[in-house]
Parts: structure tokens; C-alpha cells; sequence
């Protein structure tokens, strides 16, 4: 082997190891900083030697092949269901049924936590990764390898001692932390939130761009070894090999030696589940010995040696008292159910979330309704139906308010959008403080020393009437308010002094334009590279940037139309705080004054990372083919109507490679 492909291959067997003791253990041993300069390298000296090309390095983590249609694939081994059990009763037929075919006393079963998610059937070969499947119809199921090596518990190369060829099953799932801070974000850019974590988890794994997927929080366990080759004697060994070989096992499993030490592991989950950091929806029994499982063996649907026990999906009944509107700091506002209070799954529930008008006529919800409450993966409970027949004749139906519950300004509402908006940019005290508790926060300025009780003190006693007044605070107006010790004040100071380091993308956030969440803002920063730059564009011009679309332009423009925004940032900049940015714009100028239109698929990008890679180097992207384009770069597939009009123009259409040559490609710009 050659010196050079030794190199490479250590660094890929540590960066294995690192991401298993990370992900699966939960015990690195590195930083994340030493982590990320391996993997830094790796790429650097992947690009240097393609000829050491390897589908499962941990380069390949990130993602980038887009997929236009998932390949059906026959499972060796068809995926079954389980059969359901929702009661002790059912669990009694299912043991009889099994000691008539086996009355041996040395009979286990192995329970098992259900991972409420999506299942996925991955075959390893020589301890690699070759192709991940869902389950389908159970028959056929999707390929979805590409996106499934993006995630980091689902190992790519194995350890230790495995059958040179296996299947092994799992459950793909999203945690629920996870999940609500992706629906945080979502709010933030005004989209609607996701609806449960199983559905996102399932959408997640057929997104077509890997690199896609690789931002998704995703997760996997594995809980079954499929194989002829795999000598386990017994589920429990199964498990416990699988997590040898560097399998993310969960480690709730028990081994119980009769029906009754089944039930009381049941009992036990029922009342702890809502303590997990994930879903489940049941508990699965599982013959432990597999020389019994292959004498029961299957109908034609389910295995004769498992069943599930389904735990009852959480929900209460109780009465609807009244509505709160709430203000947010965008002056959206969101409409929040008053209960009375009920106990849902070990928690007393008082209040249910609403989202918007119409969440409240898709329930056509009355006053006094009786209302079925449910707890999915969400903070909050919602309301999931409403009791017609315990409905009183001359309750009123709930109409949504037309004035600001706050300072009684007119709402508005666009029909693209689900929210009503108070139109009281400038003066409405709830988007006042909203704003600037935004502005602290720790995605945003990170001020430490101020919180969001804080905000509101100062802003009540005159203090501040938005972000830009934090920084001419005086010490002895500070020192005048409750309870505010000496302390507390330096605190204050040198969390905003200590704010005046963070860089413009997140100065830009904190802004806290309509739409503009964390991931627009550091795209706009690093086009735009300054705030004046950015204040000077139009809105046609905001349009042409990547993932930027009518709403956020819109917004961006609007929000600079307003002085009052004006004055804010320019004072800002007086006290010393970030507008330029120090994201490195270009890697180089080859291609300036060029533009481009891509289509189709490649094979070494995504359509986002070539025009990244165009961006980066100058170039221009452009979303149509006309006499202004300089070259159509032609991917797989390509739409015959782009490629006649470039061909009819005479526009020069170049492959992939020869994109490369022209740019004479240095992969380290990923
Ligand atoms: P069902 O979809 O209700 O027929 O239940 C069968 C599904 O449960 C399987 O396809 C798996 O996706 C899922 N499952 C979750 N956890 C486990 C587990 N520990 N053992 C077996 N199946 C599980
Ligand atoms: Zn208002």
C-alpha cells in the first residue's frame, strides 16, 4: 500500500472511531474543534487523491448526491409487522399460544422499547455499509443509502468481530428536543411547524439532496441482526453483539423469565415514557431463544414469537374556558386555548396551542366546548377534537379578534400567510420587548447579564424603547431599579461590551427581521457582505440569491423602509457593533463576470454546492437559460426544452469535468 493511501486510511479509521465514541457512546475523547481539523483533512487530502475514492469515508457524512427517484429493492428477507396487544389479556393468549408449541421452562422473552419512527433494513459487507432500505410494502422497499450514511449512529465502517455479510434492523427517529428546536427555527422564518417528530423523521429520509438530510437531527437504534451467517443464540446475545460491532443499541432492553415481569416492564415504561428524549409507542415482546423463534416461525403477516403492546396515545377530556392572543416579537399573533386544568400524562395541562385562525375553524371550536387534548412530541398539548354532542345550543362561535390585544392597533392578514399580524411596528409594547429580548438572546448577542425579566423592567420604567437605547444605558439608572445590585449592573455592562465581538451574520439576526432566521441571515451576510450593501439592495436583487424567495425579500426591503430601523443600526454602529462581515466572500475571481444556469444531476455535487462553488469564484448563478447566459452546465437528466433553447441561442453547454477544468477545481472550498 502506498504511503499516501496509508494516511488516508488511518484518518478514516480514527475519524470512525471519533464519531462511534461521540454518537453511539456518548463519550468523546477529542474536542469537537480537533475533530472538525481531521475531518478537514481527510477532505483535503481525499480531493488530492481520488484514486483512493471511498464510498464510506466519513467525508461522506455531509451528503451531496441528489437521488431524482429512489430505487424499489426486494428484501432478502421480507419485513413483517408485528401483531398488537393492547391489554394484560392479550399478553396471557399470546404466552398460551406459545407454551403449547413450546413448554419448556427455559423459555425468555426479551422486551424491547417500540421506537416510534421509521424502519430501515441496512446490509453490511466486510464490515461496510452497501445499501440501506425502508420498509415499504414490506416486499419492496426504497433505497435510501445516500441519505442514510449522513447519519452519525449509523456506523459506515464496523469493529470487532462480524459475519463478513448481514442485515441488520433499525428504527430511524428524530428526538423530541430536537424536534422543537427545528420548529423554533421554522417559526422564525414563518413556516408552519412540522406535525410530529415520526412524519419529519419518515419525510426526512426521502428528501432527494443527501446534503439535505445531513442537517436533519436524525437518529438511529438498531434492534435486530437478520442473518444465516450470525451464530447468536438468543435475541439478548443479538443485541449484544450488534452494540460490539459499534451498533447504537438502546440499552432499556430486559430479559424477563414470564409473562408476569413482562407486565410490570410494561407498567413501568408506561409511567416513564414521558421522560424519554423520544417517542415510543409501545413495548416489543420478543422470544428470546432463536431456536424457538424458528420453530414458531411467521404467518403470513406477522412472527408467531413477537408481539407489540401498544400504549394508549395520551389524552384527556376537558373544557375550553377562554382565548388568549398572544404578541410576538414580529407582531404575529398566535391564539392560545385556556383549559381547565386536567392531568395528561403526569402533568397538570391548563393551556393548548392553537397556531393560528385557521386551526380554530378547522375545529369550528365554540366557547365552553368540551375538547379532546392530546400529547404528541410538542411542549404544549393541542387540541385534537372538540365534543359536539356535550356542546351547549347557544355557545357562541370563537371569531378570531381584529384588534391588537395589546395596544388595540388594526390586524392585518395576507392571504399566503397563516398569521394575523399587529400592524404596530413601532410602538406595540409586547413587539417592543419581543424585539429586544430577541436581540439578547444567545443565538443572537448572547448578552449575558440581561434577561428577558430584565427587558421588561427597563423597558416599563422608560429605560429602553428598543435595542439600540442597551447600549447608552447609564450606570445609575440601572442602579435605581428593583432589586438591582452593583453586581447585577457590571454584569449587564460587560455582557454588552463582551457583544460587540459577535460577527454581522448574527448581528444581522438579532435584527430580528420578519423571516430572517439564523440560516437566511448568515447567507445574506455572506453575499452582501455589509449591512450598508444590504440596506442597498432592491428587492428584485434579493430574489436572485439561493433560497431566498418573495416573502423574505419582501420583508428585508420593508424592514428597511421603516427609519426608525434606520436610526436602530446606526446607532448600533456607533457603539462599535459588527455590520461588516468577516465570512470569507470568494475563494477566487476565475469566474468573474461569468454566469451560469445548471441543470440536471451531478455526480460529484448537489445543484446547491455547484452554484455555491460557482458563487464562490465569482461567478453568477441564473435560473433560466437566455441570450445573457454564458454556460449551461448539463447534468444526468436534464430537462430537452432548457437544453434546445441553449442549443438554439448558442450558448455553450459544458459537462461537469469540464467545469472542473475550468475552474481547475480545489475541493477545499467545501
Ligand atoms: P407495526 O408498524 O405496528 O406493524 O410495528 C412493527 C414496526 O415496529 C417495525 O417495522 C419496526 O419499525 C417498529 N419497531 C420499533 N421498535 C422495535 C423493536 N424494538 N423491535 C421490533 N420492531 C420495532
Ligand atoms: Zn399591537
Amino acid at each position: 500500500m502506498s504511503s499516501d493511501k496509508k494516511i488516508l486510511e488511518n484518518l478514516r479509521n480514527e475519524l470512525h472511531k471519533h464519531t462511534h465514541l461521540y454518537y453511539v457512546k456518548d463519550a468523546p475523547v477529542i474536542s469537537d474543534y480537533e475533530f472538525d481539523l481531521m475531518l478537514k483533512k481527510l477532505i483535503e487530502l481525499e480531493s488530492k487523491f481520488p484514486q483512493f475514492f471511498d464510498s464510506n469515508s466519513p467525508s461522506q457524512r455531509v451528503g451531496g448526491k441528489v437521488s431524482k427517484k429512489f430505487n424499489n429493492i426486494k428484501h432478502d428477507y421480507p419485513m413483517y409487522s408485528l401483531d398488537n396487544s393492547y391489554s394484560k389479556q392479550d399478553l396471557d393468549s399470546f404466552n398460551t399460544r406459545i407454551l403449547k408449541k413450546i413448554p419448556n421452562n427455559d423459555l425468555t422473552y426479551l422486551c424491547e422499547l417500540k421506537f416510534d419512527g421509521v424502519s430501515i433494513n441496512l446490509t453490511y459487507e466486510n464490515g461496510y455499509l452497501v445499501t440501506a432500505v425502508t420498509r415499504g410494502d414490506g416486499v419492496y422497499g426504497d433505497d435510501v443509502t445516500e441519505n442514510v450514511k449522513t447519519i452519525k449512529t449509523v456506523p459506515l465502517k464496523l469493529k470487532g468481530n462480524y459475519p463478513q455479510k448481514f442485515q441488520i434492523r433499525g428504527e430511524i427517529f428524530i428526538e423530541l428536543n430536537d424536534f422543537n428546536q427545528m420548529n423554533i427555527e421554522r417559526a422564525e422564518n414563518g413556516l408552519e411547524p412540522y406535525m410530529n417528530p415520526r412524519n419529519t423523521a419518515s419525510g426526512s429520509l426521502k428528501l432527494q439532496d443527501s446534503s439535505e438530510v445531513s442537517k436533519r437531527p436524525l437518529k438511529c437504534f438498531l434492534y435486530q441482526v437478520v442473518s444465516e451467517n450470525d451464530d447468536s443464540k438468543t435475541q439478548y446475545d443479538n443485541l449484544l453483539s450488534a452494540s460490539s460491532w459499534g451498533f447504537n443499541v438502546s440499552d432499556s432492553y430486559k430479559l424477563c423469565s414470564s409473562i408476569d415481569e413482562v407486565f410490570d416492564f410494561i407498567n413501568r415504561w408506561d409511567k416513564k415514557r414521558n421522560n424519554l428524549d423520544f417517542e415510543i409507542d409501545g413495548i416489543v415482546i420478543k422470544v428470546n431463544q432463536i431456536d424457538y423463534q424458528k420453530t414458531l416461525g411467521f404467518t403470513s403477516k406477522y412472527p408467531r414469537w413477537s408481539i407489540a403492546y401498544k400504549f394508549k396515545t395520551l389524552q384527556a377530556s376537558t373544557s375550553l374556558l377562554s382565548i388568549s392572543y398572544q404578541v410576538g416579537r414580529t407582531g404575529a399573533i398566535t391564539p392560545v386555548a385556556n383549559l381547565s386544568p386536567v392531568l395528561l400524562g403526569g402533568t397538570i395541562v391548563k393551556r393548548a396551542s392553537l397556531h393560528n385562525e385557521d386551526q380554530i375553524n378547522k375545529l369550528d371550536l365554540h366557547f365552553n366546548d368540551h375538547v379532546l387534548i392530546e400529547k404528541g412530541g410538542e411542549i404544549i398539548p393541542k387540541i385534537v377534537d372538540v365534543q359536539i354532542d356535550k356542546r351547549n345550543l347557544f355557545s357562541n362561535r370563537i371569531s378570531f379578534i381584529s384588534k391588537c390585544p395589546s395596544c388595540q392597533s388594526d390586524l392585518s392578514k395576507n392571504e399566503l400567510e397563516a398569521h394575523h399580524y399587529c400592524v404596530n411596528f413601532n410602538f406595540c409594547p409586547p413587539q417592543i420587548t419581543g424585539r429586544i429580548q430577541h436581540f439578547i438572546s444567545r443565538k443572537a448577542m448572547d448578552i449575558n447579564g440581561i434577561g428577558n425579566e430584565t427587558v421588561q423592567l427597563m423597558f416599563e420604567n422608560n429605560l429602553i424603547t428598543n435595542y439600540a437605547d442597551l447600549y447608552t444605558l447609564k450606570k445609575n439608572d440601572l442602579l435605581n431599579l428593583d432589586r438591582m445590585a452593583e453586581k447585577s449592573v457590571d454584569n449587564i455592562f460587560k455582557g454588552l461590551n463582551d457583544s460587540k465581538k459577535i460577527p454581522f451574520e448574527r448581528v444581522l439576526f438579532a435584527l430580528g427581521i420578519r423571516y430572517v432566521g439564523q440560516t437566511v441571515s448568515k447567507n445574506l451576510a455572506k453575499k452582501f457582505q455589509s449591512i450598508d450593501n444590504l440596506i442597498s439592495q432592491s428587492y428584485d436583487e434579493l430574489l436572485m440569491v439561493d433560497e431566498i424567495g418573495e416573502r423574505i425579500s419582501q420583508s428585508v426591503v420593508d424592514f428597511f423602509k421603516n427609519d426608525n430601523n434606520i436610526l436602530n443600526i446606526e446607532k448600533l454602529k456607533k457603539n462599535g457593533l459588527q455590520f461588516e462581515s468577516n465570512i470569507k466572500s470568494n475563494v477566487s475571481d476565475v469566474l468573474n463576470n461569468k454566469t451560469f444556469v445548471v441543470s440536471g444531476i451531478f455526480e460529484n455535487y448537489s445543484r446547491d454546492q455547484l452554484k455555491n462553488v460557482i458563487e464562490l469564484n465569482g461567478g453568477k448563478n441564473l435560473s433560466s437559460v437566455s441570450l445573457k447566459t454564458n454556460y449551461l452546465i448539463a447534468g444526468d437528466k436534464m430537462g430537452p426544452s432548457k437544453l434546445k433553447k441553449a442549443q438554439d441561442l448558442g450558448i455553450n453547454i459544458i459537462s461537469e469535468q469540464d467545469f472542473n477544468k475550468l475552474l481547475n477545481l480545489n475541493l477545499d472550498v467545501f
